[in-house]
């Protein structure tokens, strides 16, 4: 599924994001940087140590933000790593912390001069985001920077590891499709 965004294209795809050619893959990192379970573990376990070397470097990253490296062998220029916030009760602004992740990562596509990004569900693993929630921020932070039409990025994707996940982004960007009258479709339709 797509969205048009004025001159911009918000799509979904389920599947593995390592599989994926971007300019920019976003990873749902750890603030030390050590890699892990889920999103994290496929994208260190794809790319090859030297992308492991990178973040040793680097050596962390704060709650909000995320840092570049180079993807290895990933089929992509640049990984972000990102960290989002730790689900609580939803009253320690989890979702503010998660919508700055997300602009975290636009803004560095926009210093790296990124056309493509394809974005995870930050956050919605073992930080225990409820997926409707996440579903929300993610898709209104990346709509609203395509919106403004000074962005670098053409074309953002989220990849969404199972049904569950592809089922929430999609009912929920059918709606905000709606509210905002984007064209919608499949990837193959014009
Ligand atoms: P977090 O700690 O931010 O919650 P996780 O990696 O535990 O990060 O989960 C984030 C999301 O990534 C979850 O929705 C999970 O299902 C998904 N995920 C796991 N592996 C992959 C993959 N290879 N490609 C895309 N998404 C994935």
């Amino acid at each position: 599924m797509r969205a048009i965004i004025g001159t911009r294209m918000l799509g979904l795809l389920q599947g593995d994001i390592t599989k994926v050619q971007a300019d920019a893959i976003v990873n749902a990192a750890n603030s030390r940087l050590m890699g892990g379970g889920g999103v994290d573990g496929a994208i260190h376990d794809a790319a090859g140590t030297s992308v492991m070397d990178e973040c040793a470097r680097i050596g962390s990253c704060p709650t909000g933000k995320a840092v570049a490296t180079k993807a290895g062998r990933l089929r992509a220029r640049w990984i972000f790593h990102a960290v989002g916030p730790e689900w609580d009760d939803g009253n320690q602004g989890e979702a503010d912390v998660l919508g700055a992740t997300y602009q975290a990562c636009l803004t560095l596509a926009d210093e790296k001069g990124c056309e493509t990004i394809a974005f995870p569900a930050i956050s919605t693993g073992t930080y225990a985001f409820p997926l409707g929630p996440a579903a929300e921020v993610a898709l209104d932070t990346v709509a609203r920077h395509l919106e403004k039409g000074v962005t670098s990025v053409k074309t953002a994707v989220f990849v969404l590891y199972d049904h569950r996940a592809f089922d929430t982004f999609a009912r929920v960007l059918s709606r905000l499709a709606t509210e905002r009258q984007w064209p919608v479709g499949d990837w193959d339709t014009p």
